[in-house]
């Protein structure tokens, strides 16, 4: 197998895989920390992950006779370091992952359709199956064992030339590909810039992340009312968060992405706020269909760039605020709420009390009234970030 393995990592880097590697389809030996982390609540709503908790045992509950695994990366950070990292007034910020104008999955997706095909056109019998993070695998772990990298003390991969702004793909087979070393050593050393940076605290220790106060997942995932006393830590986010690879030494240096699918779009990489709280569901699926924004739906969004809005104590918004007080979805009045009584605007009480009067929601009542009677707000302020 050793010619076609080096023809398959040669088509791969065709296709514009930077890092590939193989790896034995072996039980992860990081499944019982994943099994703890999970039991710890630190998966907040992604409830499908306990859900599969088992499947993530060993990867022949993804392709059945799994032998080996071709664990793939993916740049994307296509400029230097971002000249945004705070955002201006009524400007929010979008994890770099997303700055594209076509979601990560459809093109990755497509390009394991073809290194199927051609893997199927030399070996028809043989089993093949590409996955992006969806299926129950523990691809940072497969991705050391192949040697692709290190887990940084962040969770992340990382790559002494490529840093952490990557994706990770995988093409299991049946076939038994020639398997490369694992990465044995880590880089990390005594840094702990990613730990130190994080402004909601969500590392409880070291190569662990406590997702239900992550900025990535509160934004993404997180389909609910956030907790007040992380709001004011969500600083400029609006989707995802970078924070953690920002700091990190090994992306100062690391090499960027060529790929034009990538190349940022304007409105997703600094969005404007206040045409993102003026959108109606049919503008937000127009303009956001195809990007990962979608994913966390009109009210996901509008809800984050809310409190971005209240973060910056942005009086610009006062209008278009008084205006989410009257949606359709809680989780925007809710949001409004807050970010009013934060930018305490002239008249900002009898604002909120008139919606009071006509707010029917337990929860987004509960939300008016913290507002009217804890702002200006007593919590600790972040510096948006
Ligand atoms: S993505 Fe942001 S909030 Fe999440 S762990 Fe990293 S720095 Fe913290
Ligand atoms: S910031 Fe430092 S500790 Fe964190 S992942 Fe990067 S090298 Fe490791």
């Amino acid at each position: 197998m050793k010619a076609l393995t080096q023809q398959l990592k040669q088509k791969s880097r065709e296709l514009g895989f930077v890092l590939c590697g193989v790896a034995p389809a072996a039980a992860p030996g990081r499944w019982q920390q994943f099994s703890r982390w999970l039991d710890a609540g630190y998966a907040g709503q992604m409830h499908y992950l306990a859900g599969r908790r088992d499947a993530y045992r060993h990867p022949r509950f993804v392709l059945d006779g799994c032998r080996t695994i071709m664990m793939l990366a993916l740049p994307y950070a296509t400029e230097t370091e971002s000249a945004e990292r705070s955002a201006a007034e009524g400007v929010g910020r979008v994890a770099r992952y997303a700055w594209g104008e076509i979601d990560y999955h459809d093109v990755i997706h497509d390009r394991l359709a073809s290194l199927c095909r051609w893997v199927e056109s030399r070996h028809p019998a043989a089993s093949v199956r590409g996955v992006v993070d969806t299926a129950p695998l523990l691809e940072r772990e497969f991705a050391e064992m192949a040697g692709l990298g290190w887990i940084g003390k962040n969770t992340l991969l990382l790559n002494r030339t490529w840093g952490s702004y990557f994706f990770l793909a995988a093409l299991l087979t049946d076939l038994a590909l020639d398997t490369d070393p694992p990465q044995e050593k880590g880089y990390c050393g005594t840094c702990t810039a990613c730990l130190d940076a994080c402004p909601t605290d969500a590392f409880p220790q070291p190569f662990v992340l406590d997702a239900t106060r992550c900025i990535s997942y509160l934004t993404i995932e997180h389909r609910d009312h956030i907790d007040d006393a992380l709001k004011p830590h969500l600083g400029n986010w609006v989707f995802g968060c970078d924070i953690c690879q920002e700091v990190c030494p090994w992306n100062r240096k690391a090499r960027h992405s060529d790929e034009p699918q990538f190349a940022p779009r304007a409105d997703l990489r600094l969005p404007d706020l206040l045409g993102t709280l003026s959108l109606t569901e049919q503008q937000f699926r127009q303009r956001f269909r195809q990007t990962p924004l979608w994913r966390s739906k009109r009210r996901g969004i509008l809800r984050n760039a809310i409190l971005v809005v209240g973060n910056q104590r942005f009086a610009g918004a006062d209008e278009a605020l008084d205006n989410l007080l009257l949606d359709d979805e809680p989780l925007i009045r809710a949001a409004a709420a807050w970010a009013i009584g934060r930018i305490a605007s002239n008249g900002w009480r009898e604002r909120l009390s008139r919606a009071l009067a006509a707010e029917a929601d337990p929860a987004v009542r509960a939300a008016i009234e913290n507002a009217i009677t804890g702002a200006p707000p007593t919590l600790p302020d972040a510096e948006p970030r």
